[in-house]
């Protein structure tokens, strides 16, 4: 058999094994590729991949990275089962829906210029209706149950911890009456997370592909970022402005929101009106809410008792733009969280206008932000930015931390590794930029003794 890299190989977008043998052909994960121009003009299906010809794809989550290129992947025929998780499901709806429509509205903005100017038009990557058509090939499976994908093909889906739905699968190859176990990793998550379960390691593997994102990081302790963060939470508050808080709405919102509940419970702060003010975080919490059976136990119980809710009596949601605006005129101190995670867009950008000029605001930015990001510019300390063509002067105070992260790091992911390395597995490193899949694999080979695989974007690997 073998399995072609179709992203994800030295860099961390665009997720996608393509699995062949003798009697089958698979997909697991079709993501886009995300970040430049280059990356993003590789939004496309291989024609090699034959869409039409494949047996069926499996989601290991959610987001964009993993699910992004599924409408193409219909658009060139595929008519087949998509296996995904109930959480699955439900985010990767959400994300392909918003991206849908943000593709719509920037192409429609490209082609009123291009009218102008009396250039080609041109078309969206992809529409709503086709991702309308990717959910309609759902096939919902359950954690930790063996189902049969394709002729000599089985498959489960184990826990991931990364994000609601998130899964590691394993398949069971037969071929030429020989069995072969293969895993993909998909994102990890970290052990003893909030809300999460943990990441359930594989027991039995021949081959493992494992995700590198993180593979030269250790993340400070959770208990410590917590600490941090309820400091500065204090700060903000004995400074009666605004407290601004980036949030990703998939996973990073609730997180926040379920720490800013445990304050409020234990007395750490007193309650004070906190402001989601993102359609897509406020959909993702209540699909959270609504999954929690796939959560840890304590988020669980918060949850059907009604504790978490009654912790954030003050939480307001802002659906519309009328009431995103609104929370120009309101007092301090209030929480606000808002995207684009990365502050690159989204209505953070309109607080920012507001308030980065005033001495009272603190911004707490608890996501990564890339090279070239206002976030990234603000943790650095620069006196002013430039948000929605005008310059601002930044006299608010700026708070960065990195423990939040919903992702393994190195150590997590030789944990995770662990259980499978007495088979001797062949592990090859992908989802993950070169430096960190180097120093994953010096780790991997100084703990196990096993040298890693490090495939390039298109290689073919036989098994
Ligand atoms: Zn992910």
């Amino acid at each position: 058999m073998y399995v072609t890299l179709y992203g994800a190989a030295e860099e961390v977008t665009g997720s996608c094994y393509f699995l062949q043998t003798a009697t089958a052909k698979l997909l697991i994960d079709c993501g886009m590729f995300q970040g430049s121009k280059r990356l993003e003009l590789q939004n496309r299906i291989p024609a090699s991949l034959g869409a039409k010809t494949l047996n069926g794809v499996l989601l290991t989550h959610g987001h964009l990275d993993h699910c992004g290129r599924l409408p193409q992947l219909i658009k060139a025929g595929y008519t087949g089962p998509i296996f995904v998780t109930e959480g699955t499901a439900a985010i990767a709806k959400l994300i392909l829906t918003d991206a849908a429509k943000i593709e719509e509205e920037d192409t429609e903005r490209e082609n009123r210029k291009r009218r102008r100017e009396k250039l080609p038009l041109i078309k969206p990557l992809f529409r709503l209706s086709e991702t309308r058509q990717v959910c309609q090939q759902f096939h919902l499976v359950e954690y930790y149950q063996w189902f049969n994908v394709a002729p000599g093909i089985d498959a489960q889906f184990i826990e991931a911890g990364h994000i609601l739905g998130s899964a590691s699968i394993m398949l069971k190859v037969t071929e030429d009456n020989q069995i072969k176990n293969l895993v993909f990793s998909g994102d990890l998550g970290r052990w003893d997370a909030p809300i999460m379960l943990d990441p359930s390691p594989p027991v039995e593997a021949d081959v493992v592909f494992l995700e590198s994102t993180y593979g030269d990081r250790i993340h400070p302790p959770l208990a410590q970022t917590l600490t941090e963060f309820e400091t500065l939470i204090k700060k903000g508050i004995a400074q009666k402005g605004k407290i601004l808080i980036p949030t990703f709405a998939v996973g990073r919102t609730q997180q926040i929101l379920y720490q800013l509940a445990s304050m409020i419970r234990r007395k750490v702060i007193a309650p004070l009106p906190i402001y989601l003010d993102s359609p897509m975080a406020i959909a993702a919490t209540e699909l959270y809410a609504k999954h929690v059976a796939f959560m840890d136990n304590e988020a669980k119980e918060l949850q059907i008792t009604g504790q978490l809710h009654s912790d954030l009596a003050t939480l307001k949601t802002c659906l519309t733009v009328e009431e995103s605006k609104a929370l120009n005129n309101i007092d301090g101190p209030a929480i606000i969280l808002a995207g684009a995670g990365m502050c690159n867009a989204g209505r953070i950008l309109h607080h920012f206008l507001r308030q980065l000029n005033s001495p009272e605001t603190l911004v707490i930015i608890v996501g990564y932000q890339a090279k070239g990001s206002i976030g990234r510019d603000l943790i650095a300390g620069v006196s002013q930015v430039k948000i929605l063509g005008e310059t601002v002067r930044v006299r608010a105070t700026v708070a960065g931390l990195d423990g939040f992260s919903a992702h393994a790091d190195q150590k997590d992911l030789l944990r995770w590794l662990h259980p499978c390395t007495a088979g001797r597995p062949r592990v090859v490193l992908t989802h993950g930029e070169s430096h960190s899949i180097d120093q994953l694999a010096y780790q991997i080979d100084e703990t196990y003794k096993i040298k890693c695989e490090k495939p390039k974007q298109g290689a073919k690997l036989q098994f």
